[in-house]
């Protein structure tokens, strides 16, 4: 489907869970969230019928996601359910990645291709702080498990603060040098309610470039990413930029949340449900939700918060 602004419709990104085993301070406030009932969440049967919906308009690609999806008991039938429908080319999933050693070869055989993990900074401390009750080397036990497991490809999602984690950008672009992965940068989105951090922390993903001025420009693009190689890498460093260089005009994406919200933009409040709907009425909702894609989002910035009413791990990142 082709929405009001000529952009191809064909991502979808399936949000499984807004439960999380971590509490990391930009996305989630430190007592979780309030548990809703089970009714109020979409079933496995109704996440399956919305994204058989959505691959009948022309969503090619699923990114399963949470909260963490890893905590969801049937998360590896989901992941086989979702390869099998029709017209999915292509399910991949993000993860906080402590439970990949037991989860990374299971999920590769359930179809999943692509694994992204996040993962802010390689100082304990730090990663302890961030999260507010991980270990780092949890963390690094699921990204070894996921580099074995014979996944297309394991891309690291490194949120960048300025003032906390600013200073280890070339250490962490230096995985792609030494493994096969590629290091993504996002700039830290200001979240409804957010009170942590001070302005100095959205810094421009430009920093990465000062940061590492051997890096050159990739001639392929990824999404919403500008890609970039450091000399003999094995992997791309990308940098995604929804404040200072938004990528609305290649935004080719839907959103489903835990609890069966449509969201046509990441950071507009609209939303639409699709919950106790059969697969045609869903259809219909992503219909609708693709005719409300916004052209752009309004303006990101320290103080200008994102208008969209939830916090990030109840819709998925
Ligand atoms: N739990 C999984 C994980 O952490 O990868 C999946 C869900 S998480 C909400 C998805 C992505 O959103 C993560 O890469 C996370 O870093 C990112 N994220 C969460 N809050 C953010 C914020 N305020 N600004 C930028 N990225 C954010
Ligand atoms: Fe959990 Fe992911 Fe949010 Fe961290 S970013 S609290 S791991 S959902």
């Amino acid at each position: 489907m082709t929405d009001s602004y000529g952009r191809q419709i064909t991502y979808l990104r399936l949000s499984v869970t807004e439960l999380c085993d971590l509490r990391c301070r930009y996305c989630m406030p430190e007592e979780g969230v309030c548990k809703h009932g089970h009714d109020e969440m979409l079933t496995e049967d109704e996440m399956i019928a919305a994204v058989r919906a959505a691959g009948r308009l022309g969503v090619r690609k699923v990114r399963v996601t949470g909260g963490e999806p890893l905590t969801k008991p049937n998360i590896l039938s989901i992941c086989r359910r979702v390869a099998a429908v029709p017209g999915i080319a292509e399910v991949d999933i993000t993860t906080n990645a402590l439970r990949l050693p037991d989860l990374a070869k299971p999920l590769r055989e359930a179809g999943v291709k692509r694994v992204n993990i996040s993962l802010d900074t390689l100082n304990a401390e730090r990663y302890a702080f961030i999260t507010r009750r991980g270990k780092l080397a949890d963390a690094w036990a699921g990204i070894e498990a996921a580099l074995s497991a014979g996944f297309d490809k394991v891309k690291l999602n490194c949120v960048l603060i300025g003032g906390f984690n600013d200073d280890e950008i070339p250490a962490l672009a230096e995985l792609t040098r030494r493994y096969p992965l590629d290091m993504r940068f996002i700039e830290l989105m200001p979240m409804p309610g957010d009170t942590l951090f001070g302005e100095s922390a959205y810094i421009p993903a430009s920093r990465v470039l000062e940061a590492l001025p051997e890096a050159a420009p990739c001639e392929n693009h990824d999404g919403v990413a500008r890609l970039y190689r450091l000399p003999g890498a094995q992997g791309e460093i990308g940098l995604i930029s929804p404040l200072s260089n938004h990528f609305c005009g290649e935004c080719n994406r839907l959103r489903l949340t835990a609890d069966g919200h449509v969201k046509p933009c990441l950071h507009s409040a609209e939303e639409l449900c699709v919950k106790g709907l059969d697969e045609d009425g869903m259809r219909e909702v992503f219909l609708r939700a693709i005719a409300a894609k916004p052209q752009q989002h309004g303006a990101l910035s320290a103080h200008d918060p994102s208008q969209s009413a939830r916090t990030m791990n109840r819709i998925g990142g």
